[in-house]
Order: structure tokens, then C-alpha cells, then sequence
């Protein structure tokens, strides 16, 4: 590092200072402690009837048939102090160094899980315009946390350009009912690239689901274009307001 680097750093640090979001404790966004202290969800259910309670989120045997999404993990609740206060300084303040924190969660989630341990792990696309807004795709790192903590000494493939978003749709959060997002999203996401999901177990990743719809659109479009198994992994499930 040279010595522009280091005054570049100092004076981010100066303006910009980092603390723990929960204890203030210095030069870390959640300590170790706070980060622990982020409860696992106890219970989880199937994504589709959100009713049956089922083994690490897969779907229950009465929506087998109706679901594209096999399973959908939650890791924790978004009305954990922490946990809420964290994904919104991620998505709406920009810190993108947060995916690291909130990386763990969701590896530490799905290593205690019972889901399968995927071929591929694919973050949900975000509009490029949406992209450039933010300046980085959330659900992307979050997915490449994954794929490189998951499995000690193997990475596992990241498909970051196997789902496209087709078309601009409104932020699903603007929009109150379930059957409006889901025709927000009907036929908004397309997969190339057949070859690489042919017969694979793959893994979405997003950083919150509220009704799931989008999670369920890509997972019929991965099963469309033939893919095995498709789970999805959540920080948090925020409840439509
Ligand atoms: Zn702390
Ligand atoms: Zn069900």
C-alpha cells in the first residue's frame, strides 16, 4: 500500500468512520459479539402455503406439485434489531462492505440447514439501471460470500449471467398485492446458458424475500430451462406492510 493509499484510508476514516451499527465498538460494521448475537429463526416453513412447518424451509407435500422453489431457507428475522438495521444501511446507505457480515449469516445459516450443498449459486439479477443506481448488486456478494465459505477449499460456481432480468419492473416493495407482484414479475427474468443448469441442484441467493414471488419466477424459469433442484437462501423475510 502506498502513501496515498494510506492518507486516502485515513481521511475516509476520518469522515466516514466505521463502528459496530449495534455496540459502536470501532473499525468494524457488527463485531464479532453483535454478530452472534443475531438469533438463527427457529422454525421454518414451506414458501409456498407459509403454513406446514418443514425441515430447513422445503417446500411440504402438499405444495410439491405447485412449486417451482424446492425449498426456501430464512436465516433469520427481519425484526432483529440488528439484522434489519444492517440490511438497510447494505441496500439503501450503500455500505457494501456489509455483505461480509451479512455473508456469514447466510453461510452459517445454510451450513446448519439440511439443504443440499448446490453445483451453482445464483444471485438474483438486478436491472443494470437498477445496478448503476446502486453501484453494486447486493444479492451478488452476498452469493459470492457463499460460494467461496460454504465448502472449505472448494469455491463453488457463481452464476452471475445465467438469469437476466427481462424487463424494468417497480421495486416489489412498492407494490401491496401479492397478485400485482406477481404479474409485476411474470416472464421478467430469462436464462441463458441451458447448458451450465442441465440437471443441477442450484442455490438463489437474495437478500430479503417478502412474498417470495420473485424467488418463485426465477426458480420456474431455472426448471424451465432444466434444472434439477432449486433452493433459495434469505437473510430475513420481511412481511408485506
Ligand atoms: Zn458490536
Ligand atoms: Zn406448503
Amino acid at each position: 500500500m502506498n502513501i496515498f493509499q494510506n492518507t486516502k484510508d485515513f481521511i475516509l476514516d476520518t469522515l466516514f468512520p466505521i463502528s459496530c451499527v449495534s455496540c459502536g465498538r470501532d473499525d468494524v460494521w457488527l463485531c464479532d459479539d453483535c454478530l452472534r448475537r443475531i438469533e438463527p429463526l427457529s422454525v421454518q416453513v414451506c414458501p409456498e402455503c407459509e403454513d406446514a412447518i418443514t425441515d430447513s424451509g422445503h417446500v411440504c407435500r402438499n405444495c410439491k406439485f405447485s412449486s417451482a422453489l424446492d425449498g426456501l431457507l430464512v436465516a433469520a428475522k427481519y425484526k432483529d434489531d440488528h439484522l434489519g438495521k444492517l440490511v438497510h444501511l447494505y441496500k439503501y446507505r450503500f455500505i457494501e462492505d456489509l455483505h461480509i457480515p451479512l455473508g456469514k449469516i447466510l453461510t452459517e445459516a445454510i451450513l446448519q440447514s439440511r439443504l443440499p450443498i448446490p453445483d451453482i449459486i445464483i444471485p438474483i439479477p438486478l436491472h443494470p439501471r437498477r445496478q448503476r443506481w446502486r453501484g453494486f448488486n447486493q444479492s451478488q456478494l452476498l452469493a459470492g460470500h457463499i460460494s467461496r465459505n460454504l465448502a472449505p477449499g472448494f469455491e463453488i460456481p457463481l452464476g452471475t449471467d445465467i438469469l437476466r432480468r427481462k424487463r424494468y419492473t417497480p421495486p416489489q416493495m412498492k407494490i401491496k398485492k401479492y397478485a400485482e407482484r406477481l404479474d409485476n414479475l411474470q416472464n421478467a427474468f430469462i436464462a441463458g446458458k441451458p447448458g451450465d443448469i442441465k440437471d443441477k441442484t442450484i442455490l438463489l441467493v437474495d437478500d430479503i424475500a417478502t412474498t417470495g414471488a420473485t424467488l418463485f419466477e426465477c426458480a420456474k424459469e431455472l426448471k424451465r430451462n432444466g434444472a434439477k433442484k432449486v433452493f433459495g437462501a434469505v437473510l430475513a423475510r420481511q412481511e408485506v406492510k
